[in-house]
């Protein structure tokens, strides 16, 4: 078992339409989102379903250039990343860009649901787009 990566923290999903998506996952998993909030800088509005010991985040753009709308003009709608909780994000952080993995952010940033984030770009990861994440602790 890995001690710096524990576990898939959720998996993200680029929908078109979040009111749509909403009802479809609230029926397909019997149970309505625990959470909801926009990420202003990112234009993007997220929703979370608990599934077990992880999650389905829906992401959803606000605005017609949000990285979201791109992705699905591009690739169309579906998987858009995974989320691996690590033990110490700057640690990992370090280590991947160390080893020739590129950072599409150079320090953590915070992301929605307490998180800190970065993420890791898809040209090096066979086109799987890499989210670390580590709670937040206050
Ligand atoms: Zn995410």
């Amino acid at each position: 078992m890995s001690e710096k990566f524990l576990r898939v923290e959720h998996i993200g999903l680029a929908v078109k339409n979040l009111n749509d998506s909403i009802r479809q996952w609230t029926e397909i998993l019997g149970e309505p989102p625990y959470h909801e909030e926009e990420v202003a800088s990112e234009k993007v509005k997220t929703i979370f379903f608990q599934v077990g010991e992880t999650k389905i985040e829906l992401l959803g753009g606000t605005s017609p250039d949000s990285v979201i709308h791109k992705f699905i003009e591009k690739k169309g709608e579906g998987i858009h990343h995974i989320a691996m909780e690590v033990k110490d994000i700057e640690a990992e952080m370090h280590r991947l860009k160390s080893l020739g993995y590129t950072l599409l952010n150079e320090t953590p940033k915070r992301g929605a649901d307490n998180k800190l984030i970065c993420f890791v770009h898809p040209k090096n990861t066979g086109g799987v787009l890499l989210e670390l994440c580590q709670s937040i602790v206050e």
